[in-house]
């Protein structure tokens, strides 16, 4: 895989504690992979249910929801798994690198789930450019059909499980769950309302359990080493470990797995080796880029769902992003917002032209030629989106920039002064942005 690289396995890691990959069913097995696919097979699902609620696992996507909970809502009918490998918020690469690198783990997860909720089949939704991941995928299950974990029935199970590998075509907002659903129905992949939930209606409109992948993948640890073993790792209210992704400006960017307990200093400083030489924190995203900034003296809040939520953001996809002091932040706003507007499926109002104005607005920042009136213009724009779209796309564009606002207005405000970027020609905004010369002023001066 090019990009970043894994760390040294931790004592603490489990579903990346290993040297090299697992591709291979064998060395799988060797490791004692798909020993928890036969032996519970037979189990009831209720014991399922309560194994994964004292397990005290969350949901790794982004929500943060309660796995037990949430496989405890499943309807009666004809029923379907469905993992949301639409990984695509900026800075998240953790699953990708599972996928890669344990991909049998995903599977065993999905045999395990759907012969626990009696599904006949798992749908991996995974997002179009991850080719190598599908390829990876493809195999994996291969594999497992020719050892009977796929595609027979394990003895004991409510019947044979099917997994099938199935490509998205690279849209953001088919990470949302439900624009995932209609994706795979075969239909424009846009959100809709809630209710109806996917437990009730989902894939084809049955009774749907649509979990992440790192979720998925969890199950098969959590069952073999015990639920009271994988809650002892614990802060208040989430349990185990977390893949965090690491990128920006810091010396060893990579996926690490950490125990929730862990700081964001643990993993920036300690994992990450800190900011380059000679650069100073000037803030970082704790989870993917629509979370809240958090600030250099909160390095030590933990990773965990509730105390990301305790400091004024979210803990999200675990993606981590380090900003140092070289990073203007009305280009890294533009560079966010500009990402939302173009994900946006036009579907609500708020969103639609929300995320367009917040682009316009930023560019006229950037390039010197807004007043001050238009920065406050973007908090307003900001009220007017959060909380107003139909999913919560909105509010991804929203957040971040509401925060960089919140702490770096002096910055916003020296744009307007200085009539352009401090950074001056350091600055690459010229040629990210070359239209921006033909934009025309939103407010009159
Ligand atoms: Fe589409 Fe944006 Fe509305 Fe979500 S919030 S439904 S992405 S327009």
């Amino acid at each position: 895989m090019q990009g970043p690289t894994y760390a040294a396995p931790r004592p603490d890691a489990i579903l990346l504690d290993f040297e090299g990959e697992r591709q291979d069913i064998a060395v799988y097995e060797t490791a004692g992979g798909y020993a928890m696919a036969r032996s519970q097979a037979g189990r009831p699902f209720e014991e399922i249910v309560q194994e994964l609620k004292d397990s005290g696992l969350r949901g790794r996507g982004g929500a943060g929801f309660p796995t037990g909970l949430k496989v405890s809502f499943i309807g009666k009918g004809s029923r379907y798994l469905v993992v949301n490998a639409d990984e695509s918020e900026p800075g998240t690469f953790k699953d990708r690198e599972l996928m890669l690198r344990n991909p049998h783990a995903l599977v065993e997860g999905c045999v395990i789930l759907c012969n626990a909720i009696g599904a006949g089949a798992a749908y991996i939704y995974i997002r179009g450019e991850y080719a190598t991941e599908a390829l990876v995928l493809d195999a994996a299950v291969a594999q497992a059909r020719q050892r009977g974990y796929v595609g027979a029935t394990l003895p004991g199970a409510p019947g044979a499980v099917e997994v099938y590998v199935h490509r998205g075509a690279g849209a953001y907002i088919c990470g949302e769950e439900t624009a995932l659903l209609s994706s795979l129905n075969g239909e424009r992949g846009q959100p809709t309302a809630k209710p109806p939930f996917p437990a009730v209606s989902g894939a084809w409109a049955s009774p749907t359990l649509l979990n992440n992948v790192e979720t998925v993948a969890t199950v098969p640890f959590i069952l073999a080493m015990g639920c009271k073993t994988y809650s002892e790792l614990r802060t208040e209210q989430t349990t185990g470990t977390r893949l965090m992704s690491l990128s920006g400006n810091v010396a060893r960017p990579g996926n690490y797995e950490l125990p929730v307990t862990a700081t964001f200093g643990d993993l920036i400083d300690g994992c990450g080796g800190g900011v380059p030489a000679g650069r100073s924190l000037k803030c970082f995203i704790p989870g993917g880029s629509s979370a809240p900034i958090l600030m250099p003296d909160q390095l030590d809040v933990q990773i965990a769902v509730e105390t990301c939520a305790a400091a004024g953001t979210m803990a999200g996809s675990g993606a981590v992003i380090v900003i140092d002091d070289r990073t203007c932040m009305v280009q890294l706003a533009l560079r966010v917002a500009d990402f939302y507007r173009h994900e946006s499926c036009g579907k609500c109002t708020p969103c639609r032209e929300g995320t367009r104005w917040m682009v316009e607005l930023l560019k006229k920042v950037e390039s010197g030629q807004a007043q001050r009136a238009e920065i406050d213009l973007l908090l307003e724009l900001c009220d007017r989106m959060e909380g107003k779209c139909l999913c919560p796309l909105g509010d991804a564009c929203a957040m971040p920039v509401r925060s960089y606002l919140q702490h770096f207005r002096a910055e916003f405000d020296a744009h307007v002064e200085q009539g352009g970027c401090p950074g001056g020609a350091a600055s690459p905004f010229g040629a990210l942005y070359p239209e921006l010369k033909r934009s025309l002023p939103l407010v009159p001066a």
